[in-house]
């Protein structure tokens, strides 16, 4: 009896931390298979972004079935390969690199990750109009997918307002008609007055980053509340919106989805994401001895 085994990997800046060889591993264990995940970190290879062409050309070489590239290689990556999914083409940025037949393939499963998060988490949930706060990489990915669900109006905010301006501008080319707009600061209490939900994109709440990414003022039952940031599960904004009475969506849902989906494309095996998220939840859960005494 042959046994399947795949060869995959991560590439990006600072990536030791990253949960993926684990939520990868862990996932091709109980389906009985032979996967390796790896971190190729630039950091320790001591390459720059640029690098990940290189990169590409060693691991198609040396065997490997897929990669998946994070920051600050997302958009980087493109030059360096055959063909787009749809997705990664109309975003333009990819998080998952599939080599097959000697061909390259760029997809973007962020998108994907987090539609399948939000219709999992908050199912029924209105959203004609929304809120999004951070207009940078996972915030890129998060209004593609807000827009493909249906958003009617998608109000994006950043602490830089040519990133938030940029981001709508490049959703209404790719989208048409003027579905998302800029929203300034002052503009944020109006805006989300009217809106049935908030999406949180900065790393504002992380461990590195605590805090709330807005005045806890401008929260209100009437809106759901979802988060990109997972570590922790339960961020300072997701716990403040709850106290509130807010419907709430972690971020762990989007970074399980991303994962499976690109473990599907990887070994073509159908992931099992609710796994996957107990996974998740072990992996970032506070260690014991972190835990505050009774
Ligand atoms: P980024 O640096 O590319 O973008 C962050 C943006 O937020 C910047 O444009 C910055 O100006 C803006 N910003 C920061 N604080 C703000 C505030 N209080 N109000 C308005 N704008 C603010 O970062 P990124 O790559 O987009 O990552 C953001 C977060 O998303 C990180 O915590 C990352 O871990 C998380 N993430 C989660 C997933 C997932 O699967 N759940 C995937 C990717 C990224």
């Amino acid at each position: 009896m042959t046994t399947c085994a795949y060869l995959t990997g991560l590439v990006g800046s600072g990536i030791g931390p990253s949960l993926s060889p684990e939520l990868h591993q862990r996932e091709a264990d109980r389906h009985g298979l032979r996967l390796l995940y790896r971190t190729l970190d630039l950091d320790v290879l001591g390459g720059g972004p640029e690098s990940v062409g290189e990169l590409i050309r060693v691991a198609r070489t040396l065997g490997f079935d897929g990669l998946n590239i994070t920051h600050p290689c997302k958009q980087l990556v493109i030059a360096h390969l055959d063909e787009l999914a749809p997705q990664a083409a109309a975003l333009g940025a990819v998080n998952t690199v599939v080599f097959r037949d000697g061909r390259t393939i760029g997809h973007n499963t962020d998108v994907t990750g987090f539609a399948q998060s939000f219709s999992r988490g908050l199912p029924g949930a209105a959203a004609h109009r929304v809120v999004q706060l951070g207009a940078g990489g996972a915030g890129a990915a998060v209004a593609h997918a807000l827009l493909a669900l249906g958003v009617d109006r998608l109000g994006v905010a950043d602490h830089d307002p040519a990133r938030a301006s940029g981001l709508a501008d490049a959703l209404n080319r790719r989208f048409g008609g003027r579905r998302a707009v800029a929203v300034t600061r002052a503009e944020l209490p109006g805006e989300l007055a009217g809106a049935d939900g908030l999406v949180h994109a900065t790393p504002t709440g992380m461990a590195a980053h605590p805090g709330l990414p807005l005045p806890a003022g401008l929260l209100h039952p009437g809106l759901w509340v979802a988060e990109v940031v997972y570590r922790p599960l339960d961020t300072e904004l997701l716990l403040t919106a709850r106290e509130l009475g807010c419907r709430t969506l972690d971020g762990g849902g989007m970074a399980v989805f991303q994962a499976a989906d690109a473990f599907r494309l990887f070994t073509g095996r159908e992931p099992h994401p609710e796994r996957m998220l107990e996974d998740l939840a072990a992996l970032v859960a506070p260690a014991r001895e972190d835990l505050p005494h009774a």
